[in-house]
């Protein structure tokens, strides 16, 4: 008879390793299952965001932005640099040691809170019952009163672009390429084509995105999708939207594209590598036994309730494998919530309060509703922008480009939404969603005091502006 565990977690990205520290912190006797391997063949935690997502695409911006900066904006500060190169397998190299340092990390917390972490690959079976078979084959069944799935996602893969590895890459290939190539194509103008086509650009690439929709970034706020398409655009970033890919050829050492635009015109274009990065799916594969009795949905993720339950009583659901934005945070939250309910205590999580940040420069980030969902829900509102060229910090630091934008419900001045390009706009949104969180209204984020001179200030002056009241800037008349 094997070990009966209160919980059993499959999957350690951010949401079930974060999930199986809270459930073991709370007294529940936790094991966390992972099947994803270094490339010695080591068992390794840590998913997608630690392996080949959030951490190490943001190594490679981080680096391709010191680069860029030394090559190209530090003249206007008196700094003359000459001679300034990129040793591209170095950079890879430091990639490859933070990802290290993050995913032994988890072992650690693993250790330290009482987790129980096991490598191999989880099924779950009838009953709250889960087949482990580990990285030697050996199989064995693991019984649990509670079972939380958490096997996260995978790139969605098109037939007119297959994924070779070498000249088609997707987004895991796409952080080993090892030199710069000359023409860089990028199918898919979404957050991990901008993120990863502005590593490749500030290294020097030529990069051409090719874009289905019509709309730039269409889930993003207008206005702000606006701005932040003039500004890569001037970049260097070269996107096409209302491209559609028909093929892609491989002749010698090059990829040939072809496409259609919406007006039906036909096009092509010869790169030297391919980044197709259309997307995420739920990756369910090997997860469920048929007789677990899982209900997946229309979309193929695992269907859960508000608080991550799936239809079968003890089995939840959390993190990219279930409905909601495919983001670290939100997954790590939602494991929280789920390993507090399983202790017993009342939790939930505010799914209207989830920030969301491409990690371009500037960024681009955003929290609660668009301008466009406030409208659609017929909502009267006020809005209050305000540009970081009048921000005396970023004019100091030389990086002026992009806004602030709060809207406000207009009988009660509530914050509804906040999106912003502009530098660190990342943790510039953070604190008007812990101002959302409390319930903050304009006002209150207005009387506000905040330091001088910083990048919030563009933050403070965009609340005054929903009443009116900037300073540093004429107000417009308010609806
Ligand atoms: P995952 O991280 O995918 O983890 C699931 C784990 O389950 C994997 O380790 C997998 O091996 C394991 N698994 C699957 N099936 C089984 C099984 N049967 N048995 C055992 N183990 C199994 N999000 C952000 O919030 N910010 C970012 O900056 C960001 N950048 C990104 C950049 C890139 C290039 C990519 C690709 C994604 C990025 N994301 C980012 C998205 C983020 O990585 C995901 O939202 C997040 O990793 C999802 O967490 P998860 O735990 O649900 O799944
Ligand atoms: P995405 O949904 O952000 O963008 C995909 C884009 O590809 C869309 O604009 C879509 O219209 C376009 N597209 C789809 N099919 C196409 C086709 N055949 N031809 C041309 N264009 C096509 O997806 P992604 O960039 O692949 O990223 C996947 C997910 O990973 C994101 O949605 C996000 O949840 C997560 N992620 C988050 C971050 C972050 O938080 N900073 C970074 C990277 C990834």
């Amino acid at each position: 008879m094997s070990e009966k565990y209160d919980v059993i977690i499959i999957g350690s990205g951010p949401a079930g390793y974060v999930s199986a520290i809270r459930a073991a912190q709370l007294g529940l006797k936790t094991a966390c299952i992972e099947k994803w391997k270094d490339a010695d063949g080591k068992g390794v935690n840590g998913g997608t965001c630690l392996n080949v997502g959030c951490i190490p695409s943001k190594t490679l911006l981080d680096s391709s932005f010191k680069y860029h900066e030394a090559k190209e904006e530090l003249g206007i500060h008196g700094i003359s640099t000459s001679g300034v190169k990129i040793d591209i397998a170095a950079m890879l190299e430091r990639k490859n040691k933070i990802i290290k340092q993050f995913t032994g990390g988890i072992a650690g917390l693993f250790k330290a809170n009482g987790v129980t972490g096991l490598y191999g690959t989880g099924k779950l079976l009838n009953g709250k019952q889960v087949e482990l078979t580990d990285n030697d084959g050996n199989v064995t069944v693991l019984d649990a009163d509670n079972v939380i799935l958490a096997s996260g996602s995978l790139p969605i893969a098109i037939p007119v672009a297959p994924v070779d590895g070498d000249l088609i890459v997707d987004s895991t290939g796409a952080l080993e390429i090892g030199e710069v190539p000359k023409r860089l194509g990028v199918i898919g103008a979404g957050v991990i084509g901008l993120e990863l086509g502005s590593v490749w650009n500030r290294l020097g690439s030529e990069v051409v995105l090719l874009e289905a929709m019509e709309d730039f970034l269409a889930i993003m706020d207008k206005g702000i999708a606006k701005e932040s398409k003039k500004i890569f655009t001037k970049q260097g970033l070269d996107i096409r939207l209302g491209a559609r890919v028909t093929g892609t050829e491989i002749k010698g050492r090059e990829v040939h594209v072809t496409y259609v635009m919406t007006d039906g015109s036909e096009k092509s274009e010869i790169f030297d590598k391919l980044i197709v990065c259309v997307g995420r799916r739920p990756f369910t594969e090997g997860l469920l036994a048929a007789e677990s009795g899982v209900q997946l949905d229309e979309r193929g993720s695992i269907f859960v309730n508000e608080q991550c339950a799936t239809n079968v009583p003890g089995v939840y659901a959390i993190g990219d494998l279930v409905r909601g934005p495919m983001l670290a945070h939100k997954g790590s939250e939602e494991g929280v919530m789920v390993a507090e309910v399983i202790a017993g205590h009342k939790a939930q999580m505010n799914y209207d309060i989830v920030p969301n940040v491409i990690y371009t420069h500037p960024e681009v980030a955003s929290v609660g509703q668009t301008e466009e969902q406030v409208k659609a829900a017929g909502e009267p509102y006020n809005v209050g922008s305000f540009p970081f060229a009048a921000i005396g910090r970023a004019v100091a630091a030389n990086d002026t480009d992009g806004m602030v934008k709060i809207i406000a419900h207009a009988d009660t001045d509530r914050i509804l939404g906040c999106h912003i390009v502009g530098p660190s706009a990342a943790d510039l949104v953070q604190q008007v969603a812990i101002a959302m969180e409390f319930g903050s209204s304009a006002e209150d984020l207005g009387m506000t005091v905040f330091s001088h001179p910083t990048l919030s200030e563009a933050v403070h002056e965009a609340a005054l502006a929903v009443n009116g009241a900037a300073i540093h800037m004429p107000n417009r008349k308010r609806r």
